[in-house]
């Protein structure tokens, strides 16, 4: 194996070339749950737009509106936040 010396001999990692290109990937691809809003249940109370950690809670007019997925990587905390229970994890088979 090659010895480093010096950090000009590092190899160089990946590059952010500009601010805000999360929007250009498709992160969701690897889903295996998908987040599925039961709409009787929902009051819009937007809790889980709040804990989102991907921001992948549609709303439009203080409405929730659906899921982004394009980028909800199906980690479920949409659905253990929402105090009504109008959020269901289903396989994501089910869709394929
Ligand atoms: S937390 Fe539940 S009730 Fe509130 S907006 Fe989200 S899905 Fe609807
Ligand atoms: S499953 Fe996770 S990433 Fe997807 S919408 Fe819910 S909280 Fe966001």
């Amino acid at each position: 194996m090659k010895k480093l010396k010096g950090w000009k001999n590092i190899p160089i990692g990946g590059l952010i070339l500009e601010a805000g290109n999360a929007k250009d990937y498709i992160t969701g691809s690897w889903r295996t749950f998908r987040p599925v809003k039961l709409r009787e249940k929902c009051t819009n109370c937007l809790i889980c737009f709040i804990y989102c950690p991907d921001c992948s809670i549609k709303v439009k007019k203080d409405k929730m509106e659906g899921f982004d997925y394009n980028h909800c990587k199906g980690c479920g905390i949409c659905a253990n936040v929402c105090p009504f229970g109008a959020i269901e994890m289903r396989n994501e088979n089910e869709y394929q």
